[in-house]
């Protein structure tokens, strides 16, 4: 056998400045230190970034301990708050609400999943809402977290939580920690790239300036526009707007007002919906919309008219198109980030679609040669991704019921992938909730969204139905009583975050943000 280390990739470069590209140059600089990569990244001041992103899941937390960020550290420097789940609120029918929380219901009572004993218990007297069996879910009703300690990891009582950060601080703090392994940050706008004629592999990229940069791969991170992945390369985007049609957005901070929330808000609206986001010292708001049946206008008034306290910026307004690449790796460049796709923020998936992205290439690190297998596998593994965060984000609009407007209506009547039908088929028929062997959606998320929509499965589990109905209203007011207990002996938010030294520190002025 051949010893091929000298073939491996040596030289990167990273175009763009973002959270995807400096999330990417400090994996690489920390998880391959060993391999002695030589690794540029180009930015544009210029560009600027998409200035957004807000919310993430608790995957990050991997993500920051696999570089040994200390998270209290993280939190301090990205004004970060704590996030149990996300609040739904209007999505079914106006007035309803419900959480989709970061751990899973309930626990062991017996042979059947958990899910199916309070199915049969569901609309009779004295039946507990599904949300207080979940730990996180009381928890952020209550405003309250503490680190999860062992008593934590199974059981009721288990949960996990993800950040609210500011992402340009973020991306600042990733910078910092990429150029301290020997990243080098280069300014510049990047105006052309030259291809090989034979296998048609960028070679370099040049600046404005006339600086040319090579490299054996490019990782283009330059987000929406993909400056190489599609304006030099044309892969071609697949676009998803027919699943997902909302296409614009409004994003705005606000002054915060009451008490610091450990979870993000969904609020569905006339043509789409409001996130809320609440950082240690701003409330990040911004309205998703579909341009067929709003204007832009209007869509921004209803953000501006409904936020808590003063503004604290100019909107700003942004355009997409849900749907990704049709090959995020092509030749030597892999698209990471909002220039391999873009899913609307609904559940906070665009930051973990970069973790993936990332995570995969450091399994699949290429020889020179960038074989085609490996680009075939990093596109199978990204691409069964995306198209599950893509059928987990229609359920949201096609189990709804409400009348109020021509959005909902249509939305509701809309052509779903045969995947999604199949999980809501299983789910309606038997209460099943079949988990994808890929995806990043387990069923404590679809039940969430399921119940929490109204969406009731019409039988349960038959195994369920042995335990004598006195028991099982025993076993569920038991752990109903294990979750509330646990909750009381938490600290606030608030005082969690001031008592842990998690309390935001500004960068000095002249420090890069
Ligand atoms: C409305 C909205 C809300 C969102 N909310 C969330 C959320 O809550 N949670 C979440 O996980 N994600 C969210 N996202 C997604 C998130 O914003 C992005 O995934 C994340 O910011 C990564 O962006 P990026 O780095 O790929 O691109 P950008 O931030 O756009 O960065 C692109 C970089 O490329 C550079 N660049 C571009 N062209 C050139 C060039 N020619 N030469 C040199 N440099 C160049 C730019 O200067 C910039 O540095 C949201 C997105 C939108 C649109």
């Amino acid at each position: 056998m051949k010893d091929r280390s000298d073939r491996l990739v040596r030289k990167i470069v990273i175009v763009g400045g973002g959270t995807a590209g400096w999330m990417t140059a400090a994996a690489l600089s920390h998880r391959l230190c060993g391999l002695g990569l030589d690794i540029t990244l180009i930015e544009s001041a210029e560009i600027g970034t998409v200035g957004v992103g807000e919310a993430t899941l608790p995957q990050i937390r991997y993500f920051n301990q696999a570089l040994g960020i200390d998270e209290t550290e993280l939190m301090t420097a990205t004004s970060a708050t704590i996030k149990l789940g996300i609040q739904f609120c209007d999505w079914g029918r106006i007035g309803d609400s419900y959480f989709h929380p970061f751990g899973a219901y309930g626990d062991t009572i017996g042979p059947a999943d958990f899910h199916h004993y309070w199915v049969r218990q569901a609309g009779r007297s004295g039946c507990e809402p599904f949300g207080n069996f979940s730990f996180p879910i009381v928890a952020a009703e209550a405003g309250k977290f503490d680190l999860p300690g062992p008593q934590n990891e199974d059981g009721p009582t288990a949960y996990s939580y993800a950040f609210q950060f500011d992402a340009s601080l973020y991306a600042a703090f990733l910078g910092r920690f990429a150029q301290q392994r020997g990243v080098r940050r280069v300014e510049g706008k990047i105006v052309s790239a030259a291809l090989d004629g034979e296998n048609g592999f960028i070679r370099s990229v040049s600046l404005e300036s006339g600086e040319t940069f090579g490299a054996d791969l490019f990782i283009d991170c330059s987000g929406f526009r993909g400056v190489l992945i599609e304006q030099e390369l044309k892969t071609g985007y697949e676009d998803w707007s027919e699943f997902l049609p909302n296409n614009r957005a409004y994003a705005v901070p606000c002054e915060m007002m009451g008490p610091l929330s450990p979870y993000t808000r969904a609020t569905a609206r006339e043509a789409g919906w409001q996130w809320r986001i609440p950082l240690q010292h701003r409330v990040g708001n911004g309205h998703v919309y579909c341009d067929s049946y709003i204007s832009d206008q209007d869509a921004l008034d209803q953000l501006m008219t409904t936020l808590e306290g003063k503004p604290l910026a100019e909107p700003k307004q942004l355009f997409f198109a849900t749907g990704k690449r049709r090959k995020m790796w092509s030749r030597n460049c892999v698209a990471i980030g909002l220039s391999g796709g873009f899913l609307e923020p609904l559940e906070s998936t665009s930051i973990d679609l970069i973790q993936s992205g990332i995570d995969n290439l450091v399994a699949l690190f290429p020889e020179q040669e960038c074989a085609v297998s490996d680009a075939d596998e990093y596109n199978r593994l990204m691409d069964a991704e995306y198209a599950r965060i893509r059928d987990f984000l229609m359920l949201h609009y096609v189990a709804n019921q409400r009348e109020d407007s021509p959005m909902w209506r249509d939305f509701r009547e809309s052509q779903m992938p045969d995947s999604l039908a199949a999980k809501i088929d299983a789910f309606k028929s038997r209460g099943l909730v079949p988990d994808f062997t890929q995806g990043l959606f387990l069923a404590p998320s679809w039940l969430s969204v399921f119940i929490g929509q109204n969406v009731m499965p019409e039988t349960w589990d038959p195994r369920a139905g042995i335990l004598p109905k006195q028991e099982l209203e025993t076993k569920l007011g038991q752990v109903s009583a294990t979750i509330r207990k646990g909750v009381d002996a938490m600290r606030t938010h608030s005082r969690f975050i001031a008592e842990s030294g998690a309390a935001f520190q500004p960068p000095e002025a002249g420090q890069r943000q």
